[in-house]
C-alpha cells in the first residue's frame, strides 16, 4: 500500500471530499482518511435526507465568527452557482425550498455518491475506517500515525469537522491539532440547537407541545445582535423550530430572548379599536389570530377567562395582554446541547489561517477546512456553503 502522498486530508465528510478531489484533479497524490465506517453520515441526514446543499443567497453576511471578514475569500471564489454547476454536470434534481434554500429532489445520498466520484477522478486513495493516534511533523513531513500503518505527507488538512451529533462520529480532533501545533482555539459551543428553559418554569407551557407559528424572534445587543422572522416549535423542554434554532447561535448564556408571537398585528390597537365592538370577547379575537391552545395558554397565563368581553376590558389589562403577544420575553437557561446542534460555533481562530489558502500561518503545510474553523453560517444551506468553498480553496492552493 502507498505511504507517501502530497496531501492527507483527515475527515471525509463535506470539506475533506470537496478538497480531496480538487487537490487530487489538479494532480496531487492525495489520500483521504476517516474514522468513520459510513461515508459522509452528515450529508446522509441533513435536510430531512434531501440536503439544504447550499443558498443561493449565500454570502458572507450569513456566517458569524470572531473576524466575518475571513471567509469572504473563500466564499467569492467558489460560489453556490459553483455547486450547482457540479450538480447539474452529475444530472442531480434540485428545487427551492425558502428563502433560497436548495434541496436534493430525491436524496442526499446523491451529493455524497457526487463527492465520491469528483474523488475517484482525482485518484484519491482511501483510508477507511481508520483511526489518527497522532500526526507528527519532521521537518517538511507530516507522520500521521494511523490503524492503517505509518502515513506520510507534505500536507496534511484537517476536515473533521466539529462537536455535533457525537452519535455519528463528531470528535474534538481539529481543535487537538490545532492545540498541539499552539494554534489558537475559539471555545466551541453549540450552534442552531433547540434551547431548554427551567422545568418549573416551563410546566404551563407544556400543554403547548407540537404548536407551529411564524414569529419574530431577537436577542443581543447593538454589537451581536441577533433577529429572525421564522417559523417557532414549542416542546416538550422549551422552543424549537428554525427560528430558534436561527437565534441559538447568536444567543448568550443569561440573555433573554425577545418573541413576536404576531409579527403582521399591532396587538395592543387591535384589541383596544376592538373595544368598540359589544360581541368581541378575548377567546373569538385569539382565535383568529393563533392557534387555539396557544390562544388560551395566552390568556390564562395572563389570568384572564376567554369570555371577557374586549369592551369591559381596562386599556392597561389588554396592554399588557398585547405586550405579551408582540413583546414576549423569555430566559433560556440552555439548550440542548451537541447531542441535537447542527453545527458547532467557534473552532480552529481564522487569525492563525490564511483566508486565501486556509493554511495555518505558523505551520506550513497544515490546513483547515469546514466546520473545524471559527466560521459558522446561518440555518438554510450556508453550512455547506462554508464547507464546499473552504475545502477549495485548500484543494486549489495545496
Ligand atoms: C442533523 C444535521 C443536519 C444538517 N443539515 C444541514 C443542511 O441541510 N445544510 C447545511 O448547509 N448544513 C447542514 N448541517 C451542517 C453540516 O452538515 C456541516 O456544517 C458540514 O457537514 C460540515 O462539514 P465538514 O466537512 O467540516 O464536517 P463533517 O461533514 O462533519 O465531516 C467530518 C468528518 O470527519 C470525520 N472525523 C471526525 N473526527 C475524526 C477523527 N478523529 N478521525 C478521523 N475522522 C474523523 C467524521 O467521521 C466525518 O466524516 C447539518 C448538520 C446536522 C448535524
Amino acid at each position: 500500500m502507498q505511504k507517501q502522498f502530497d496531501v492527507a486530508v483527515i475527515g471525509a465528510g463535506a470539506a475533506g471530499m470537496m478538497c480531496a478531489a480538487v487537490a487530487g484533479q489538479r494532480g496531487k497524490k492525495v489520500v483521504l482518511i476517516d474514522h468513520a465506517t459510513k461515508l459522509a453520515e452528515k450529508i446522509r441526514i441533513s435536510g430531512g435526507g434531501r440536503c439544504n446543499f447550499t443558498n443561493i443567497n449565500a454570502g458572507p453576511q450569513n456566517f458569524l465568527s470572531q473576524n466575518p471578514h475571513f471567509c469572504k475569500s473563500a466564499l467569492s471564489r467558489y460560489t453556490p452557482q459553483d455547486f450547482l454547476s457540479l450538480m447539474k454536470r452529475y444530472r442531480i434534481g434540485y428545487h427551492e425550498k425558502h428563502k433560497g434554500q436548495l434541496f436534493c429532489d430525491d436524496s442526499s445520498e446523491q451529493v455524497i455518491a457526487m463527492l465520491k466520484a469528483e474523488c475517484d477522478l482525482g485518484n484519491v486513495s482511501w483510508r477507511m475506517p481508520c483511526s489518527v493516534a497522532n500526526v507528527g511533523k519532521d521537518g517538511d513531513l507530516f507522520r500521521i500515525d494511523s490503524s492503517a500503518g505509518e502515513i506520510l505527507a507534505s500536507n496534511v488538512v484537517i476536515a473533521t469537522g466539529g462537536l455535533s451529533i457525537p452519535k455519528i462520529g463528531a470528535t474534538d480532533f481539529a481543535y487537538r491539532i490545532a492545540r498541539q501545533f499552539d494554534l489558537d482555539v475559539i471555545e466551541p459551543q453549540p450552534g442552531l440547537v433547540p434551547l431548554t428553559f427551567d422545568a418549573a418554569a416551563w410546566q404551563p407551557f407544556l400543554p403547548l407541545a407540537g404548536i407551529a407559528l411564524p414569529v419574530e424572534v431577537e436577542t443581543g445587543d447593538k454589537k451581536n445582535r441577533g433577529e429572525f422572522k421564522e417559523d417557532l416549535l414549542f416542546t416538550h423542554r422549551g422552543l424549537s423550530g428554525p427560528a430558534i434554532l436561527q437565534i441559538s447561535s447568536f444567543w448568550k448564556a443569561g440573555a433573554p430572548l425577545s418573541l413576536n408571537l404576531l409579527p403582521e398585528i399591532d396587538v395592543v390597537s387591535t384589541l383596544i379599536e376592538g373595544k368598540t365592538s359589544v360581541k368581541k370577547n378575548l377567546g373569538n379575537v385569539f382565535a383568529q389570530w393563533l392557534p387555539t391552545r396557544l390562544a388560551h395558554g395566552i390568556i390564562e397565563a395572563n389570568k384572564l377567562d376567554p369570555a371577557a368581553r374586549l369592551a369591559d376590558m381596562p386599556d392597561r389589562q389588554l396592554r399588557n395582554l398585547g405586550d405579551a403577544i408582540n413583546r414576549w420575553t423569555i430566559l433560556p437557561n440552555g439548550s440542548e446541547g451537541y447531542r441535537k446542534a447542527e453545527v458547532t460555533l467557534g473552532g480552529i481562530d481564522t487569525r492563525e489561517l490564511s483566508q486565501q489558502s486556509m493554511m495555518s500561518k505558523q505551520v506550513n503545510g497544515l490546513y483547515f477546512i469546514g466546520e473545524s474553523v471559527d466560521v459558522t453560517g446561518w440555518l438554510g444551506g450556508y453550512n455547506f456553503q462554508w464547507a464546499w468553498a473552504s475545502g477549495t480553496a485548500a484543494g486549489l492552493a495545496i
